[in-house]
């Protein structure tokens, strides 16, 4: 398996530099199950071309079990495309070969790795499943991509095409390190064949590594994330870590949204029903809801209590003040918001006795995550209604199915009462990042859904001041088990 990587760059002989190999030798590093070999065709100042050559040994890898574990056909474990093709064996002898480059490190000449060069690259042999696929993957990246397809066989035309591609990359400016690390992650992702390795939890880390600067913004990055991993359980915490990332640059203006939608809430409240206005109703609807939320815990006797999507913690400021809880699990997608979240409530100043009934971490609830089993109650504060209301089916397992708390408390806005507010035009959601705003029919009918489906009764209750034919600003669903 051959992979070139040239520049014209001036002068083009600073790839020697860059990859820390000298044009002038060629230079051999053992790889698992063979050798890989790295010497320049070409060294001009006006051009230059690096080359990796990937010399596998098929029987050293049946010796050492890495090989295809030759289910196909009696020689399969001797005679497979392992030695021929880019593959994760490659990715490796990449790593290896260039790993200062990979790195974006230069002893020698600190300022190069920075320099965007124009770099083409030519993988030999690429599987996949076909030219499109490797322009959805490499085209969002800046590549012009060029594939040439091979034929299955050449003197039998009509079978077809391969499913083995010639590759060329070609970027105008790109670093190399960029280059490096778009194949080092690409190529696996490509390849069909097994992993020769046993992926884990080292991978998920590598991906991240060498993924973070060009990954979240990536339009194929869930298949990417999935192929590199191939073990789902990986998966999601990975993916949500990319995606955090990515978040935390509109977490700015979902939170500014917050604040004035609260405003919007009391302005309204201030001024239902026209005339004079009870004390209480001048308290803001949000402050109301949290308060009615710790109350029904401190009700339900809660001792060990999730806040999921708990945003900057006004929920666990409550929760704090209530003697009888003993540990509080709160998670949110955001890492925008749990830093909010550390400072507003003061943690590093916390007495560490406080500190240690609170846990603050990022997670999604769209994704199972075994730390949210083993809990009293779970309280679900204006969340659901920032999900994809096709994504409620994977929320209800998360938390019904699977984490199971004897109680959770879901409130979501109640969209009849929008026409109370004079700022909201109709069919106008309260909030930018709302996905839905619900009918109170709505809501009760999928709360008793998920109740039947998951042996919990739940009731519901509005929550703020009710008005005739609207009914509250938002309600309240109480699931028990
Ligand atoms: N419960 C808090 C915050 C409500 S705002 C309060 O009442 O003050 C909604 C919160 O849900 C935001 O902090 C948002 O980051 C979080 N969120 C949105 N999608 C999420 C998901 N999939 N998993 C966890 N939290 C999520």
């Amino acid at each position: 398996m051959l992979l070139t990587i040239s520049t014209t760059h001036q002068p083009a002989t600073d790839l020697g530099y860059l990859l820390h190999k000298n044009p002038a030798r060629l230079q051999t590093v053992a790889v698992a199950a063979g050798q890989a070999h790295i010497f320049y065709p070409e060294a001009t100042a006006e051009r230059c071309t690096v080359a990796l050559l990937l010399d596998i040994d098929p029987v050293a890898l049946v010796r050492s079990h890495r090989g295809p574990a030759g289910e196909g056909f009696a020689l399969e474990q001797y005679v497979n495309d392992r030695p021929y093709v880019a593959s994760s064996f490659f990715s490796v002898a990449l790593g290896k070969a260039f790993n200062t480059a990979l790195n974006g490190t230069c002893k020698e000449r600190p300022d190069l790795p920075e320099q965007r060069l124009p770099l083409a690259a030519t993988v030999a042999v690429m599987p996949a499943a076909s030219a499109e696929q490797l322009r959805r993957l490499f085209e969002p990246l800046g590549y012009e991509v060029e594939v040439e397809a091979h034929p299955l066989d050449p003197t039998v035309p009509e079978w077809g095409n391969s499913r083995y591609f010639t590759l060329r990359l070609q970027h105008p400016a790109v670093r190399l390190q960029e280059l490096l690390s778009h194949l080092y992650v690409l190529i696996p992702v490509l390849d069909r064949g097994d992993k020769h390795y046993w992926v884990a939890q080292a991978e998920a880390e590598k991906l991240l590594r060498r993924g973070a600067a060009w990954l979240p913004q990536h339009p194929e990055r869930e298949f990417i994330t999935r192929r590199y991993l191939r073990f789902a359980e990986y998966v999601n915490p990975t993916l949500e870590r990319l995606l955090a990332a990515e978040q935390a640059a509109t977490d700015d203006v979902a939170a500014d949204a917050r604040e004035e939608i609260a405003l919007a809430e009391t302005a309204a409240i201030l001024t239902s029903g026209g005339s004079v206005v009870p004390a209480a109703e001048k308290q803001n609807l949000h402050d109301l809801r949290l308060d009615r939320v710790a109350e029904e815990l401190r009700r339900l006797g809660a001792q060990r209590v999730l806040d999921l999507g708990c945003g900057e913690g006004k929920l666990v400021r409550r929760l704090l003040k209530l003697p009888q809880v003993e540990h509080i699990l709160a998670l949110d997608v955001s890492w925008r918001e749990l830093e909010r979240a550390q400072q507003r409530l003061n943690i590093a100043e916390m007495p560490p006795r406080q500190r240690e009934r609170l846990t603050l971490t990022q997670g999604s609830l769209l994704y199972h995550d075994p730390r949210l089993a083993g809990y009293d109650a779970a309280a679900v504060v204006e969340v659901i209604e920032h999900l994809d209301e096709s994504r409620l089916a994977a929320f209800e397992q998360v938390v019904f199915a699977r984490a199971r708390p004897g109680a959770v408390l879901v409130t979501t806005p109640n969209a009849e009462y929008n026409q109370r507010y004079e700022a909201l035009s109709a069919g106008e959601f309260r909030h930018e990042d709302h996905r839905f705003e619900w009918t109170q029919a709505q809501f009760a009918e999928w709360a008793a859904g998920v109740a039947e489906r998951n042996g919990y009764r739940v009731r519901i209750e509005p929550l703020g001041p009710e008005v005739a034919e609207h009914g509250a600003p938002s309600q309240l669903a109480v699931f028990e088990r």
